[in-house]
């Protein structure tokens, strides 16, 4: 459990998603005082749950920060591990791409009970405080008081002492950054945006082989599908806007998977198609860079704050993970000076975090321009998608 700590400065979190809540407890086993402040409301408590994918691709890099706090076996029991891509061709045939050799693989994990079991574990630390309903508004770096509005709509002032802005790809912490001289920030939106369908089981066993990440490629679209514990499947589509635009008939939804992912009509159902594809808008899918990743010795970015990226290498999630975990073991190697540990954090961090970012889009360009017809020769350049 954590070490003792007296007169050591409060962590203020803010973002209880997976990289705030994992990171709660990074800094709770430290011995810090902890106060995690997220917008939603506590998602255990909430009968619906949004985040930006219903499931996710846990990989390496996921784990090995996982495990460090004691989750890895937790959230790895609950994960349906996938051993290769399943590609669909257009004529229904079916090739497997392992990921790997034999024994390895990535899982598919459900976003919501991932975030719920870190939540909880950052709870059992009697030195973190989670504070939902807290939605940061402003706060300036020199006096340190954060402005939130708290669960009742009424103003809630805070004086931080070291904050870590884990609060997405639209962080409110970081806009404190873009006042700083030499602070460098691109945002990018590709012209795609996905949606997700849902794939019902079929006799009430899954309807495509469950250890697989499913890939429809088609050029300018793609379809995926991944494993859930209840036997569906979470299909995504990509697609440009300007295609989502064009499509305002349950009958031409119908006519797009026919021609483009006819095998999985019958699967998903004809009647749902025409339905689902009309609950929810396509979302749209930015990708952000950013440099340094810290402010003196008393705030830094970490996750998408500081690195969101384009979906297409399923590595997200996983390189957020694994700036808790370097971040950890900086403080291990550079006795917890924050005053230390911070540059030295962006110094190693910025640019693994920037291939990541860069690896990502690079993905979508191939995947959009060439994947067809290139797909066998590429595979060696894809992780997890
Ligand atoms: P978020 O998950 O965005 O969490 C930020 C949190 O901060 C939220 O809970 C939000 O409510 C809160 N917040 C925001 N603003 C405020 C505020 N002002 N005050 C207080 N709280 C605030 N990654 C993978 O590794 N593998 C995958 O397979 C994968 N698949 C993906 C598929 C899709 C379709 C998408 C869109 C992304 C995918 N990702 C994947 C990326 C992954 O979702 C993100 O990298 C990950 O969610 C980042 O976590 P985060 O905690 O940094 O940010």
């Amino acid at each position: 459990m954590e070490q003792e700590r007296a007169g050591t400065p409060v962590v203020t979190i803010v973002g209880g998603g997976l990289v705030g809540a994992l990171n709660a407890s990074f800094f709770a086993k430290r011995g810090f005082q902890v106060q995690l402040y997220e917008s939603r409301e506590d998602i255990r408590k909430a009968k619906i749950v949004r985040g930006r994918s219903i499931n996710l691709a846990l990989s390496h890099r996921g784990r090995e920060a996982l495990k460090h706090i004691g989750m890895e076996e937790k959230i790895v029991s609950k994960g349906i591990p996938m051993k290769a891509r399943m590609i669909h061709s257009l004529s229904g045939k079916r090739s497997p791409i392992p990921y790997g050799k034999k024994d390895q693989y990535i899982l598919s994990v459900d976003r919501a009970n991932l975030n719920k079991e870190l939540l909880t574990a950052a709870e059992r630390y009697p030195n973190a405080t989670l504070n939902f309903g807290h939605k940061l508004l402003a706060w300036t770096i020199d006096c340190g008081t954060m402005t939130f509005q708290g669960p009742g709509g009424e103003e809630v002032q805070v004086n931080a002492d070291f904050v870590v802005g884990c609060d997405g790809a639209f962080s409110v912490v970081r806009r404190q950054f873009l006042r700083q001289s030499r602070f460098n920030y691109s945002q990018t939106y590709i012209p795609h945006g996905y949606m997700e369908l849902t794939m019902p089981p079929l006799d009430g066993q899954f309807a495509l082989a469950p250890n697989f990440l499913h890939i429809w490629p088609r050029n300018t679209f793609m379809m995926i599908a991944l494993p859930n514990l209840d036997k569906t499947f979470t299909c995504t589509l990509f697609m440009p806007f300007d295609e989502f635009d064009k499509i305002t008939t349950g009958e031409q939804v119908l006519d797009l998977f026919q021609t483009y992912f006819p095998d999985a009509v019958p699967l998903i159902g004809a009647d749902a198609l025409k339905r689902d594809y009309f609950r929810l808008p396509a979302q749209a899918m930015v990708s952000v860079k950013c440099s340094p990743y810290h402010i003196g010795d008393s705030c830094v970015l970490m996750g998408d704050a500081a690195h969101a990226m384009v979906p297409f290498y399923g590595q997200g999630m996983n390189a957020g993970f694994e700036d808790c975990l370097v971040f950890d073991e900086l403080m291990d190697q550079l006795n917890d000076d924050f005053g230390a540990v911070l540059p030295e954090f962006s110094r190693v961090r910025v640019p693994d975090a920037q291939a990541i970012v860069d690896l990502a889009m690079y993905n979508y360009i191939e995947m959009r321009a060439h994947v067809n017809s290139r797909w066998f020769r590429f595979r060696k350049h894809l992780d997890n998608f």
